[in-house]
């Protein structure tokens, strides 16, 4: 058997963690068996779908490397396959018009809440004669198309992640709705209904999707069923919790691939840590692996039924293993736009190479990417701000005539190594009789406004090749007067 399976998003929000997860499994599962990967942009609710959102969708796909191999496809441009399908369940009795109102409906759900029943469609418009249907469209009412569900009828199947599944139809809440309302013709198809022709159509072998779609997968056998169709096999992947145990929502802060970007998280950092929201390898002490490497691994056999839940401090530890580990010129293209978008400008010397020293310099000490706009901030303005440690420190007795010795051997002194940054601290220690630790400390308050940082001799040649060393010791030495 060919193995096609497909992600199918509704474009009412942007790319979602959870799908994003769900994309994954789906993807190893492909690329293990060599199958194909196919994208269904599932947009029939027209009211909520927005052209930004399947962009969105689209782009953070790309972004974490799932590229897919059929597709986009897009339900509201497969419509008529969906009304023939309804059309042909109709001829053949298995479907039928109901035209209850959204009065007699509430009615109905009233009475059953007064008797604590289950709410469920009692069925009633399912055998209704010629006559009373002219009857009913006479007063004008539109009517709903109802696929039958036989409640004597028990659905199983083998999910590969849950095992055996059992529903009885009596569960599903009576025949169910399979396009909304229309007054003339068969109106807008729906989501369980649509889902099942493209699933057929697209000869999808397994249908991998959250387990908050297990009670539809009950109704969607029934419609192969009755369509004639090969029902596909099923796994139901666990949900993703917050760390209280909960369905990790809005609530937890960020929910959608963007955002996750946005702060920082590098793509191959969390589409590893997607893998292992749920599934582990075989060695499940590695956890550090390219999709490439996970696909080959993946099995539906080693997918927990319990929900994943989310953990930020291990993302965060992956997320900089990742770092740490790409080529500076890498990281450097990855920080320009954050850079950018804090106002930080590409001038006076901070050219491409000039800006990969600054990220061999900081590159190791960064968790997420972000954390570089803090890190760096010192290199991107002309003037720096002293902490009340670096004034204080600044303010001691021999450290501005030591500042100045500093000064007096960076003259003529253009290119500056690191010997020579030595060398001169030497000078001044010799000369002045001060110690060494004094100036180093002085130095790192002058040149960063603060008595922790980055290794302060990179620093300084890196402050040095933008001219900023100089007035930065200038500045030191009257703030210490
Ligand atoms: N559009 C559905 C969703 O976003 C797809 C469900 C499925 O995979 O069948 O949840």
């Amino acid at each position: 058997m060919t193995v096609r399976v497909r992600i199918a998003p509704s474009p009412t929000g942007n790319l979602h963690i959870g799908t994003a997860r769900t994309a994954v499994f789906n993807w190893l599962f492909a690329r293990h068996h060599g199958g194909k990967f196919i994208l269904r942009i599932e947009d029939t609710d027209q009211e909520r779908s927005r052209p930004e959102y399947t962009e969105n969708i689209l782009a953070g796909l790309r972004w974490l490397g799932l590229n897919w191999d059929e597709g986009p496809f897009f339900q509201t441009e497969r419509l008529h396959f969906y009304k023939d399908a309804i059309q042909k369940l109709l001829d053949q009795g298995l479907a039928y018009r109901c035209y209850t109102t959204a009065e007699e409906l509430d009615a109905l759900r009233e009475s059953q809440k007064a008797r604590s029943e289950a709410p469920r469609y009692d069925n009633r418009h399912r055998n209704l004669t010629p006559e009373q249907e002219a009857a009913f469209q006479a007063e004008g009412r539109s009517f709903v198309i109802r696929f039958k569900i036989d409640d004597s009828r028990e659905i199983v199947w083998n999910d590969l992640v849950r095992g055996n599944m059992a529903w009885r139809g009596s569960d599903l809440g009576g025949d169910m709705v399979i396009a909304r309302a229309g007054s003339t013709g068969i109106g807008q198809p729906l989501y369980n209904f649509a889902v099942v022709i493209d699933d057929m159509d697209m000869q999808i072998s397994h249908v991998i999707r959250g387990e908050d779609h297990i009670a539809n997968t009950a109704k969607q056998i029934l419609l192969y069923e009755a369509l004639g169709a090969n029902v596909p096999e099923f796994a139901h992947t666990p949900l993703i919790l917050n760390m209280e145990g909960r369905k990790l929502s809005k609530r937890d802060g960020v929910t959608s691939i963007s955002e996750f970007a946005k702060m920082g998280f590098t793509a191959p950092a969390l589409a590893n840590y997607m893998t292992l929201l749920g599934w582990s390898p075989p060695d499940s002490t590695q956890e550090i692996f390219t999709l490439e490497e996970a696909a080959q691994q993946f099995s539906f056999e080693r997918v927990n039924k319990a929900g994943a839940k989310f953990d930020w401090a291990k993302l965060d530890w992956l997320n900089s293993q990742y770092i740490h580990s790409m080529p500076i010129d890498k990281v450097t293209d990855l920080l320009m736009p954050f850079w950018s978008e804090a106002g930080y400008k590409f001038v006076g010397g901070r050219e491409r190479p000039w800006l990969e020293q600054l990220v061999t310099l900081i590159a190791p000490s960064l968790t997420r990417l972000t954390d570089a706009v803090a890190m760096s901030q010192l290199f991107f303005t002309d003037v720096v701000e002293f902490s009340d440690e670096a004034k204080t420190q600044l303010q001691q007795d021999g450290v501005g005539a030591a500042l100045q010795g500093v000064l007096t051997g960076l003259e003529n002194q253009a290119q500056l190594e690191v010997s020579d940054a030595q060398g001169i601290i030497k000078q001044v220690v010799k000369a002045q009789g001060v110690k060494k630790g004094l100036i180093m400390r002085s130095l790192r308050a002058a040149f960063t406004g603060e008595m922790h940082g980055p290794d302060l001799m990179q620093s300084w040649l890196l402050l040095h090749e933008i001219g900023l060393d100089k007035p930065r010791l200038e500045n030191a030495i009257a703030v210490g007067k």
